[in-house]
């Protein structure tokens, strides 16, 4: 999904039918979960930043296109290597959590500082105006503001802080 669509709203396909979790234990998983795929969605290749491209965050890659990564076998490891939360499987509820149907990225990286420290960094990536306010996603939200501390980026380029609570 690129700029200019995330710019329209939420699709019409994906229906959520209950509250949704976070599963912890998939939380610092370094892969995908093997039954899941990015498919359509390229919310990442707009709103996450890629040095290697000299692309900033919420900018749409030059090299996304409706089909997807038009360089994808010959992409950068910051993009080869990164799962969102949802495709690791840490957002339940299938296709319809996935980042371009939800209207939220969710992700969480860890920083290790010598000597024998590290930080947990957790952040939500709002894709269109009022995504972050659904009752799902204030669901995951809440859980993950609760145990980590959580950074939102509003689609306006705002950011926010959740501290655990
Ligand atoms: S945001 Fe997640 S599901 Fe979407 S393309 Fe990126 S890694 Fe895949
Ligand atoms: S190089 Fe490909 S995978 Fe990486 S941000 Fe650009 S479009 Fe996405």
């Amino acid at each position: 999904m690129c700029a200019a669509c995330l710019a329209q709203g939420p699709p019409s396909h994906g229906k959520i039918a209950r509250v949704i979790h976070v599963r912890l234990d998939r939380l610092r998983a370094g892969q995908a979960r093997e039954d899941r795929m990015c498919g359509e969605c390229t919310a990442c290749c707009t709103v996450m930043a890629v040095p290697a491209k000299r692309k900033p965050n919420r900018h749409a890659c030059e090299h996304v296109k409706a089909c997807g990564c038009e360089i994808h076998s010959e992409r950068p490891d910051e993009c080869r290597l990164f799962h969102c939360l949802w495709l690791r499987g840490a957002i339940e509820g299938g296709e319809p959590t996935r980042p371009d149907v939800l209207g939220v990225m969710f992700d969480q990286f860890t920083v290790h500082n010598p000597p024998g420290e590290s930080q947990v960094h957790t952040l939500a990536f709002e894709l269109w105006d009022g995504a972050l306010e659904s009752t799902e996603a204030r669901a995951v939200i809440d859980e993950l503001a609760q145990r980590f501390g959580l950074a939102v980026s509003y689609r306006d380029g705002r950011w926010s802080e959740v501290e655990p609570g």
